[in-house]
Order: structure tokens, then sequence, then C-alpha cells
């Protein structure tokens, strides 16, 4: 059977590599692709946003099964538009990834039915978000509606910062439509942790826990990006904790979703906050995260492709999903200056990888017999081990083998977990 993956990045790298395991795979098509997954599947230059290109694409080839990884077409509909050309595809609908899609939808959707979370008020009217604003306690977290690559979450720790965002977000339209609506909400503090789920919109089965490393310097400094590490196990979500979580969070969503008519089918992300008065819902992804796919998938023991088409029959009851006890560590390698400005180009030079540790590429592309960057986020070294700190240190020791001019890494993944 052939597959279509939709996406560019690690996740979709990480994604391909597990798929290719299943023994009946024969062509990945990788659309657009990058410079690693290329050397796995046949890399197409077609957009993650040209939708009607993909599914021309998908028809002419008969793949037998697309897996739709990012955000954008997710939202936009792509699955919806496989499906109605009789192509099975894992993701949600466009009616579902609105869960991702609106943060105004999703507040609402917790709100409605009782799922932790903070506190918020929507406001599509500058006038009375400012007017909110001169009252609200400090500091307030102000988010855009839509998708905005991650950069949409402000912490405003002074009224200066959140009349500051709110004007950039609803006058000044920094992120579009995406800030048409905004969310002001009351600032949580605990440990994060990140669950993604399978659930074919009944069945709910969550993957093993990861912890997300946003922040670009060293500890927890410098400006948010898409992910600069993650470790998985999250040590700080104990046995106690995922029930207390399954039975508030996870399965009350997927009803909630299903009362909504709105069934969700997928990776259903939960990026949660562990704060002193229980675990709270901090926003939904309708995909896998990126980096947490990279340390998520390698742990997982069973076959990828079978949960997925599982899922998409909604019969995920059927499978078995089971993860290693082992632990894994990815450290994102990146462009010099990203998240701001960066250049891209850079000859990227590495030597063989030791055991159980991968290479899965994100923003790279090759060019003749050199492999160059060609993105924010470049590279994900990827080890597992039995514990977390050999799982660290071997993804370390990967790191040195790699060198591009610029590269840029956090050197602390998954310190704080080990003093957890
Ligand atoms: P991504 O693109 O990574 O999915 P996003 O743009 O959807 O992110 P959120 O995940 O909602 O944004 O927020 C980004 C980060 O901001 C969170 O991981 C968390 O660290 C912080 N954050 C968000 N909401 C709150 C809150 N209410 N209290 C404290 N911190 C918060």
């Amino acid at each position: 059977m052939d597959i279509l993956i939709i996406g560019a990045g690690g996740r979709e790298h990480a994604l391909a590599q597990a798929i290719r395991k299943n023994k009946t795979v024969e062509t990945i098509y990788a659309l657009p692709g990058n410079g690693g997954i290329a050397e796995i599947a046949t890399c197409v230059p077609i957009g993650t946003k040209e939708l009607g290109k993909i599914v021309r694409f998908a028809l002419e080839k008969q793949v037998g099964f697309a897996v739709v990884a990012p955000d954008d077409p997710l939202v936009l509909g792509l699955v919806d538009l496989l499906q109605e050309q009789g192509i099975p595809c894992f993701g949600p609908s466009k009616k579902a990834a609105i869960i991702e899609g609106s943060k105004v939808f999703s507040k609402n959707l917790m709100k409605r039915y009782h799922i932790p979370s903070a506190l918020y008020e929507v406001f599509s009217d500058v006038t009375s978000a400012l007017a909110y604003a001169r009252e609200c306690p400090l500091p307030a977290v102000v988010k855009a509606d839509g998708l905005a690559l991650g950069k949409g979450v402000v912490i405003a720790n002074t009224k200066e910062e959140l009349v500051h965002a709110i004007e950039t977000m609803l006058v000044d339209k920094q992120f579009g439509a995406s800030g048409d609506s905004i969310v002001i909400e009351e600032f949580l503090q605990g440990p994060e942790v990140s669950v993604l789920a399978f659930t074919d919109g009944n069945t709910l089965v969550p993957m093993i826990s990861s912890m997300d490393h946003k922040r670009a310097y060293d500890q927890d400094k410098g400006p948010n990006t898409g992910g600069m590490g993650t470790i998985a196990p999250n040590p700080y979500y104990t046995e106690e904790m995922q029930r207390i979580c399954m039975q508030d969070i996870f399965l009350p969503t997927i009803e909630a979703m299903k009362a909504e008519l709105r069934p969700f089918k997928g990776c259903l992300y939960f990026g949660l906050m562990l704060t002193p008065s229980g675990p709270k819902v901090i926003e939904y992804n309708c995909r896998f995260g990126d980096p947490e796919a990279q340390v998520v998938l390698p742990l997982l023991e069973s076959d990828l492709l079978t949960i997925l088409m599982a899922v998409e029959k909604g019969e995920l009851d059927s499978v078995e999903v089971k993860f290693s006890s082992a632990s894994a560590c990815c450290v994102v390698l990146a462009s010099g200056g990203y998240p701001l400005s960066y250049e891209t180009g850079k000859t990227i030079v590495s030597s063989p990888l030791g055991k159980d540790t991968y290479l899965f590429h994100a923003g790279t592309r090759r060019e003749q017999d050199r492999l160059v960057s060609a993105g924010g986020r470049v590279l994900n070294v990827v080890s597992t081990a039995n514990t977390l700190s050999e799982a660290i240190e071997k993804a370390y020791l990967g790191v040195k083998t790699i060198a591009f001019d610029g590269m840029h890494y956090r050197t602390d993944i998954g310190q704080s977990a080990l003093k957890a």
C-alpha cells in the first residue's frame, strides 16, 4: 500500500519512520517533506495548504491511506476533502479541528462541559477589552483566537504590556483574522505536561507523556519558539495524575465534542498545567505536537500504521497501543537567531550517530550532494535509553556529531525533569 504524509517537519519525519516499519507499506509520499524524509519517502513539492493539488496528487497516485500532520491543512478541512474522494485519512474533520483552530471555541467548550481550564473573557471589540484590562489581575494571558504559528500568546506582567498586546491583536491586526477575537485569561502556574492521545471519537488511548521546552535559551529564557526540545515520559505526570486527567479532562473532552456533533478522530493533544488546584487545560491541538512526536513515537512498541488505520475506521478499541518503559530525549538544532530572523542555506556536516539515536530532519533540503539548512528549526537529535539521564546524555553526544554555521541549541533539555 502507498501512504501519503502531509507536512515537512521533524514530526513528519518521525511519523514516516514509524509508518514504514509496517510491512504492507510500499511507497511513502511526503508533501512537501524535507531533506531527511527524502531518504525514506518520495518528496513532492506541494505545499501543505495547497489542498486542491494535494487531493489531485492523492487520486493520481491512488494512495491507500493519508496522514495529515500539520494544523493548517486540518483546520482548512483537508481530511474532509480527501475522504470525499474515498481516500481513508488520519486526522480530524474540519468541524473537529476547530478545537485547535479557535481558542474561543475551545474555551467555551471547556466552560460548557466543566473541563478545568483558566478563567477567561472573550473580546472582539477593543474598547471593552481595554476597559477589562483596567480591572483584571496581573499577570494576564492574551491569546489570539485563531492559528498564529505559536506566536499568538502574550503573558502580560504589567498593564502596559496588556494594553499593548490587546492593541497589536485587535487594532494593528498582527495576526490578521486570527486576532479578530482574543481571549484574556487567568495566569496559571505549575509544571507543564503534554499528552497526545489517539481517539476514534469514542475510545481514547493516551500516549506516553512528554515535556516541551518552548523558550529559545537555557533556563527558560528568551522568546517562545515552536519547541527547542522534549523528553518523555514527563516525571510530573504520575499515575494518580493520569487517572485524574483521564476522568476529568480527556474523556469529558471527547464526550463534549461528540455532544457538539463534532466527533474528534485523530491525535488530540492536551497541553496541561498541573496547578496546585489540579490539572488544567492550557490548550488543545488537533494533531501530533512537534517536537513531542519525536520522543513519543520512538517509544511506541505497537505498529503505528495499524493504530492510525484503526482510528480512521472507528475501531481503536480493537488494537494494541503499547509503549516501551524506556525514556527519550530530543534536542532541537536551530538556525542562529531563531525564532527571530535567521539565515538558511548553511551546509550541514554530520558523522554517524550512536545506537538508539535518531536524526529527524525539520528545516533541511538537499542541494546536489549537500544537505543545507532551510528553516528555523533544522534538525532534531533523539535518543532513547533505559533512564532519562542516559537518554539526555546520548542525545547530547549525538548533537556533537553535527555542525552547521550558526547552529544553536539549548544545553539543558530535560534538566528540570531530572530534578522533579
Ligand atoms: P503552540 O503553537 O505551541 O501550540 P499556542 O500558540 O497555541 O502554542 P498556548 O499553548 O496556548 O499557545 O500557550 C503557549 C505557552 O504559553 C504555554 O505552553 C504556556 O507556557 C504559556 N501559557 C499559555 N496559557 C497560559 C496560562 N493561562 N497561564 C500561564 N501560562 C500560559
